[in-house]
């Protein structure tokens, strides 16, 4: 069976406190996060990252090196390129991830996904809204027990590891405790995630419902004591228009003023009975992108998901002010919401990144929603070359999520998150790559037949986190 690589999770005690105010682990005086061991880490194998789109940065935007090495040490990357250009006793030490034969990709970054829709994957038969109230809220519900929501939350971390998955932007549910349970579960794996309370007061079951003062009280605390907590980050996630009322989108907005480095995910513009009902609710407002924007709710940290159906004024509006867009084509299959175009949204000048949207989506595996991308934008009468479609899941996601400063590719001084891919973990994808001319074509055959069974290991802050168990 696949399992987490055991005895992984040490690291120096230091200055700061943690939330109970013992000595925060991982973290020096000053707060910033420091390992054990200054050790430094050798990785070998096909290495590929990205400096840029490759829709509009060409050759440039992309370096692979066949033979390459990657040098990690305290955590990040100190330096990457053709390993015949490395000094001979860089490869002496002692901790050297020999992955010959195999492909190095900066870590999946999922930019929209609920960790509390474990259990409303694969669920039959009905579009957004009425799925909603069939599965998810009644799913959604159980969360307020801090045992349950412990349980999940672990087995999400863990789940996101094996598909190589090393960033997410994630809504858990309205309860404090879901979110407790997701950030303690994301730090233990020292997993640099994006998350917050969910926010909802109005139609929604009363399992469900914020009280406004004590939301306030809920988010404020969290806030402190998750928000920069080792590689954690609090986002304000109002779930969508529909389900907050305008007081309790105008907290969020005055939340984000107050606290101007948080970042905010929410919903927009997916099915067209949501659009009609925002309509309706919020009648003063232009559009749906209206709402968020008049809230105060639509800048530089700010991710909206889906965004399909979206007017050429809404989209520069976007555009404008720095929000981005998490496109999530499964979900969009799965529940019918339609075709998200991706060249409009580049043509805006609208960061764009991928997201899984479990359990809107099908499945947690990056490669597999990147082969949906494709499809979708076969339908939209364009398509998605391997190159864009790797950008989209690594630097692209990083850069929509408003972290390109730290993860996403290997530039020298980022955090040494990635992932090792297998181009023949089955026998179709080995068949195919095989026949493949060039880097291009096994990335497209990747994303095409590949899933969580190519993820061959997953290292977080260059340490072996997961490791496929091989075949007996
Ligand atoms: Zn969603």
């Amino acid at each position: 069976m696949p399992g987490l690589v055991p005895g992984i999770h040490v690291f120096l005690t230091g200055g700061s406190k943690d939330v109970d105010g013992r000595d925060k682990p991982g973290h020096d005086a000053l707060g910033n996060h420091r390992r054990t061991s200054p050790m430094k880490r050798i990785i070998r194998g096909s290495i590929l990252h990205f400096l840029s789109d490759p829709a509009s940065g060409g050759a440039a935007a992309w370096q692979y090196w066949e033979d390459g090495a990657l040098v990690v040490e305290d955590g990040r990357v100190l330096r990457v390129g053709e390993r015949r250009d490395f000094e001979p006793n860089d490869f002496g030490g002692p901790a050297i991830h020999d992955y010959r034969g195999k492909l190095i990709l900066p870590g999946f970054v999922d930019t929209h996904i609920h960790s509390a829709q474990v259990d409303v994957i694969a669920s039959f038969g009905t579009q957004l809204l009425d799925w909603l109230e069939r599965y998810t809220y009644p799913a959604e519900a159980k969360f307020a027990d801090p045992g349950h929501a412990a349980a999940v939350a672990a087995f999400f971390c863990d789940e996101l590891l094996h598909n190589g998955t090393t960033t997410a932007a994630i809504f858990p549910t309205v309860h404090k405790a879901s979110v407790d349970a997701l950030f303690a579960a994301a730090r233990k794996r020292q997993m640099r995630m994006v998350a917050g309370k969910v926010m909802m007061d109005r139609n929604c079951p009363a399992a469900l419902r914020d009280d406004g003062t004590a939301a306030e009280a809920d988010i404020r605390d969290l806030i402190a004591r998750w928000h920069g907590t080792d590689r954690l980050a609090y986002a304000l996630t109002p779930r969508f228009a529909p389900t907050s009322s305008p007081g309790q989108l105008a907290l969020a907005g005055r939340l984000l003023r107050e606290f101007p480095d948080l970042h905010v995910q929410t919903h927009l513009a997916e099915n067209k009975d949501e659009i009609r009902w925002v309509a309706e609710l919020f009648p003063e407002a232009a559009s749906y992108y209206d709402v968020y924007a008049r809230a105060g709710l639509v800048g530089p940290r700010s991710i909206f998901a889906h965004c399909i159906h979206l007017g050429d004024d809404d989209l520069a509006g976007l555009a404008a002010a720095g929000g981005a867009i998490a496109f999530c084509p499964s979900s969009n299959l799965f529940v019918g919401s339609g075709l998200f175009d991706l060249e409009r949204a580049r043509a805006a000048g609208v960061r764009v990144g991928i997201g899984t949207d479990v359990g809107g989506g099908t499945s947690y595996s990056i490669l597999r929603t990147l082969a949906d991308a494709y499809k979708v934008l076969q339908l939209n009468g364009t398509n998605l070359d391997a190159l864009r479609a790797f950008h989209l899941a690594t630097l692209g996601g990083a850069a929509a999520l408003g972290l390109a400063d730290k993860i996403g590719n290997f530039a020298p001084g980022k955090e040494a998150d990635f992932v090792v891919l297998d181009l023949a973990a089955t026998r179709v994808l080995a068949r195919r790559t095989a026949q493949a001319a060039n880097i291009e074509e096994q990335l497209f055959a990747l994303m095409t037949l590949g899933d969580d069974r190519s993820v061959f290991a997953t290292h977080i802050l260059g340490e072996p986190v997961y490791r496929r168990a091989m075949p007996t």
